[in-house]
């Protein structure tokens, strides 16, 4: 192929007229406004998306992941890097289609382009983003106060809490959370924060105490809590930024007390704010239904941070 269909990492700009210029009118010409040349993902939630220039796949170094290239199979595949990513391609189930395993080899960036074979056009393009593991360190306590105690119990926080929030982020991210020696110790107070726990109380003794520096953030189970100057008792978690404290009531069955920390962690990454976007973990109140869905920008946004 010739010089033009290579990629050019690091030039931004570039990508984005080839992009537009490759766009709907050229494939619906050709083959109709049906049948759009673009990959798609084969798994739910793991880590594919758009964004905007180019679609996107995260892939954890040394694991696999497979995306589709939709009305492409008589197209060639170029990759720009080899030393990061590994390809290895077949037809898919749709004869139309090739399903394409990536293999992330070396942390680092690539691109997967197809192109035509007649023209030497690049008609679609993939950035694939390879990343090494990442680790979240979480201290995870269970408040002991005057008028109560969570229920969870150290087994279930090691076999069911700590899992369903790897389920969320390692796959999309490559990101493991770490809950070592601290993953279920009491947190022993005299004080008396309430039956309901009243929040705004809690928070002012959360932030006055000392975090081991080894710890991203320090999740504390609790019984039922409720907002202090609103009566609200539907909080479920909530992630405070000056402590860097997440709460949750244990209130819920484990899998979705899991989900419920998951977004609250998101909430340290990404801020205060929801998403719109109805399938992503940061949709807001969804008691714990939540799907967990990152996009290309909160992946990168939280393996950034760490
Ligand atoms: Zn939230």
């Amino acid at each position: 192929m010739g010089v033009s269909t290579q990629p050019r990492p690091g030039a931004p700009h570039a990508h984005f007229i080839d992009a537009r210029r490759l766009g709907a009118d050229d494939s619906s010409t050709l083959m109709g406004p049906s049948a759009k040349i673009e990959f798609a993902e084969v798994t739910k939630d793991h880590g594919f998306g758009d964004v905007g220039y180019a679609q996107w796949q995260f892939v954890p170094k040394g694991e696999y992941r497979n995306v589709l290239l939709l009305n492409g199979n008589h197209l060639n595949l170029e990759v720009s890097n080899d030393s990061i990513v590994g390809i290895t391609e077949r037809v898919g189930s749709n004869n139309s289609e090739k399903r394409i395993g990536i293999e992330g080899l070396k942390a680092g960036k690539a691109w997967l382009i197809a192109v035509d074979p007649k023209s030497g056009s690049a008609l679609a393009r993939l950035e694939i983003v390879v990343g090494k593991q990442l680790r979240l360190k979480l201290g995870v306590y269970r408040l002991f106060h005057k008028s109560g105690q969570p229920n969870t119990t150290c087994s279930s926080v090691k076999t069911s809490l700590i899992p369903t929030v790897n389920s969320v982020y390692q796959p999309q991210s490559n990101i493991v959370v770490k809950a070592e020696n601290t993953s279920c110790k009491p947190l022993n107070t005299s004080r008396d924060f309430g039956q309901p726990i009243m929040l705004t109380e809690l928070l002012e003794y959360l932030r006055a105490k000392n975090w081991p520096s080894s710890e991203h953030i320090s999740v504390i189970l609790v019984g039922a809590m409720q907002e202090s100057h609103t009566g609200r008792d539907d909080l479920y978690g909530y992630y405070d930024p000056v402590s860097q404290c997440v709460i949750v009531e244990d209130l819920f069955p484990l899998s979705k007390m899991g989900l419920v920390l998951a977004h609250e962690i998101g909430h340290h990454f990404f801020g205060s704010t929801h998403t719109k976007d109805p399938d992503n973990l940061m949709r807001k109140g969804t008691k714990g239904h939540h799907s967990i869905h990152l996009n290309p920008e909160q992946i990168k946004t939280a393996r950034s941070l760490l």
